[in-house]
Parts: structure tokens; sequence; C-alpha cells
């Protein structure tokens, strides 16, 4: 059963986020022209645009051109000096975890993986909305306009149902992948309440800006022949239902990521509807199969240093075609800042190679951009500006102090290793502006912030 949006602020003792309900519903009837920008529509046909307009009705791009003429009642947002660029596509995270930010200290005792589930496990259903509130806030913060969430801390429905509600509170795009929090091997994903959303999604769906997919996993032994019996009714209700899943090929022990990631691929699990997340160490011969699968990749640069998942190198994936990055979770990547990640991604290209040529910043524009889309299957929808797309994109301003001296031309490389969120002027999914000014639309960030605090302090005091 579904909470209603009012029993549900009730819950939460009084959301004071109300202004974001609607945030970013679809804009119809509502016409913006984005004017005189450069514009990196970031499609390969069209490329980058100096001095061009571009027009957004009914949620969608109409037109991009020079000289629009804007149309009578349409808000014109002036972009001259300005970078107008798709939103960033984050193709995998974890915000229910959000708020344990601060709380890893790198130790056995307050490493990742232990704290998480320690924490976790003591999670109510508000702390889950206010993690994935608190990540789809930062998310546009940062001109990131979709992400995919693997929300894999589904205790019960009530945990499910503050998990789409908190998706359908903030401000961006978002595909839900619904997992769960498994105590053992039996456990299996609630697959009757997911065929339940399914059914009835357009309902759920905040005017097409949500969509639904399986946050699936591995057993944890590769052997286990009762826990892969469980683990494939839930990879085939992916397939009968049609939703897209992901899954992590990842691990500090030698061998395993390897390991699992052979497992996929013999068990013929890869397919077009699949994302593999992380496999930083993958050898050829496996990304040929995902390659010849047509499945996806997303790289997670922030999170895979952090906790010791080997060097992202890009010249590794260079052979995938669907290839996209993520933030993995501002718990653990600190903060869903895709400036920081594409920053962090180059200097280690260049670092691990011993070659400042061995990355262009362009590609990881491409990467944060049309990339993600690609690997989640919705780069007909999003990723680039190309009229009849979703209008999800962002506008960066050029005049603070840490992009000083930039004169004009190409601003790739100004803005994977100069830019950062504030510079993020204006943000707009579906049409609707949800950050204007530099400021974000519609968010009470004292009691968002409040929120956030009185979340981690009630879940460490139910911890002891
Ligand atoms: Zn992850």
């Amino acid at each position: 059963m579904e909470m209603s949006r009012r029993e549900f602020g009730t819950v939460l003792g009084g959301a004071a986020l109300s202004g974001m309900a609607h945030g970013a519903a679809a804009a119809t009837g509502v016409a913006t022209l984005v004017r005189g920008g450069y514009v990196m529509t970031m499609d390969p046909g069209r490329g980058d645009l100096a001095g061009t307009d571009v027009l957004v009705r009914d949620g969608r791009i109409a037109e991009i051109s020079a000289g629009l003429a804007a149309p009578a009642g349409a808000e014109v947002v002036e972009a001259a000096g300005m970078v107008v660029l798709p939103g960033f596509v984050d193709a995998h995270t974890h915000g229910s975890i959000s708020q344990m930010r601060g709380l890893y200290g790198n130790t056995a005792e307050a490493a990742f993986f232990p704290t998480t589930n320690r924490l976790s496990a003591h999670y109510a259903p508000e702390d889950t909305y206010t993690g994935m509130l608190l990540s789809g806030v930062e998310s546009a913060a940062s001109g990131i306009t979709t992400s995919a969430d693997f929300f894999d801390l589904v205790r019960n429905r009530d945990h499910a149902e503050a998990g789409l509600n908190a998706l359908r509170d903030a401000p961006i795009r978002a595909r839900l992948l619904y997992g769960m929090r498994s105590k053992t091997a039996a456990d299996m994903i609630d697959l009757d309440h997911v065929e339940e959303w399914q059914r009835g999604w357009t309902g759920h769906a905040a005017d097409g800006r949500l969509s639904l997919g399986l946050a699936w996993r591995l057993p944890q032994a590769l052997d286990d022949a009762a826990a892969w019996a469980i683990k494939m009714r839930e990879w085939e209700a992916a397939r009968r239902l049609r939703l897209p899943l992901q899954v992590h090929v990842s691990g500090t022990v030698p061998g395993r990521a390897e390991a699992m990631f052979d497992a996929l691929i013999a068990r013929r699990l890869l397919h077009p509807d699949l994302q593999v997340i992380h496999a930083t160490d993958a050898r050829p011969n496996q990304l040929a199969a995902l390659e010849e699968a047509g499945a996806g990749l997303v790289m997670t640069p922030l999170s895979e240093h952090r906790v010791g998942y080997g060097l992202t190198r890009l010249d590794r994936f260079a052979g995938v075609s669907r290839l996209g990055f993520g933030i993995d979770g501002s718990g653990l990547a600190g903060f869903t800042d895709m400036f920081a990640l594409m920053r962090l991604a180059a200097l280690t290209m260049a670092g691990a190679t011993r070659d400042e040529k061995a990355v262009r910043p362009r590609q990881l524009l491409e990467l944060a951009t049309i990339g993600g889309a690609r690997a989640l299957g919705l780069d007909a929808e999003l990723g680039s500006l190309v009229p009849g797309r979703w209008a999800d994109l962002q506008v960066v301003r050029l005049d603070a102090l840490n992009l000083a001296g930039f004169d004009g031309g190409d601003p790739c490389s100004l803005l994977v290793y100069s830019a950062r969120p504030e510079d993020v002027a204006l943000v707009m999914v579906g049409g609707r502006v949800v950050k204007r000014d530099g400021h974000l639309v519609g968010v009470d960030m004292t009691a968002l912030l409040d929120r956030a605090r009185r979340s981690i302090r009630s879940v460490r005091a139910r911890a002891g």
C-alpha cells in the first residue's frame, strides 16, 4: 500500500520541504529561452555552437539555433558568456546513505562496509527518505539531472515507499533500482512489490521523471547453489518485467571481482538492460564479452579510490561503447560532485600512464553526460541537447575566481579542471528550473540540513 504524501509528511514530523514536492515535474505549456550561450550539445552530429539559443517547450528541447525569438510569455534566461550543456548523468549512486558521510575513518572499525552495515540496520523509513532526498538535492546543486539510485537498503515496503517518495520529492530525474538489505543468503528482493509497482508505474512516475529497475547482487559465495537459485529468480523477474538492472563487480580481496565478472559471463547474464558497476581491473576478454552482450559499464572513480578498488583507468575501458560515470553515493564519495569526479578521473589517467596527453578533457564531459545516458539506455531521451529530448540542462557561469583568465573558446578543460558545483548557475529538469541564479528553487536548506543531522543522530543512538 502506498503511503500518501500527507501521511508521510506526518511521519516525518512535518516536512518543511513541501516546495519541492512538485519541483521537477514536466513543465507542460511553459516555454523557456536560454539565450546566447556557448552551447555544448554533446551530440556527435551537432557539436558546440557559440552564441546560440535553446528553446524549451513542454519540458523538451524545441529548437537550438542562433537568434530565436522568445515566444509570448516565455521565461528568458540570459546565458551570454556562459556555457550551456546537458545535465550530468549519475549512472550509479546510493542516496540512502548520504547522511553517513564523515563517519568513515579508514580504520578497521570505521571502514565503509562495517560502519554502513552496522548503522543501516537501525534505519527507520524516514532515514531512508532523508538520505535519498539529500542525494537528489546535492545532485541538482552539482548540475546532475539524472541519477540511478541503487536502492539496496530496502528492509521492508515502508522503506521502499520512503525511497520512492524521496525521489518523487527530489528535484531530479531518477531511476529507482529496487534492492534489499540482505541479512542471509536466503533473502530475496520483494519481487511481488516490484511487480505491483511496475504494473501501476504510470501512477508513480511523476510525469515520466521516475523509472524503475532492480538493484541486483551476486551471491556472497559464488559457489552457493541455493543463493544462486534466489539470485536467478530476481534476474529472471527483471527480464520478465522488462526492468533494467545493475550489479556490482568489485572487491578488495584479490580475485573476487574477476570471479564475479567470470560468473556473469559463464551464466550468460550480461544483456543490454544490465549495467556492470566498477569492474576496475576487468580483463580485456571480460570487457569484450560485456561489449558483445551490449551491456553498460559504470565507473565510480571517487568511491573506487576511496575504498581501494584500484585505479579508475579510462584506457582499460576504451572498447566499451556504453560507458558512464557514477557518484556511488555521497556517503562514500564525500559529496555528489561530478566536477570533482571528472577531475579525479582525468588526473588518475595522466598519472597512471605518465602521459598528460593520455586523456582529453572533452572525453570526461562526454562520459559525464551522453556516456552515462548510453550506459543506462536513456540516450534517446537525455544526455545531449537535441530537439525532442528532455530539457535536462545546466548553465555554468564563467565569472568566478576559480575560472578567471578564461577568454573564450573550447571550455572543456576549464569545466574539467577548474569548475565546481557553485559555478552551476541554472539547472533545468524536464523544462522546470530547479536551480536559478546559483540557488536551488523551493529547497528549505536549513530544514534539510537539520533533518540530515537529526537522522544520523537518531540512527547512531539506536545503534548504541
Ligand atoms: Zn555502488
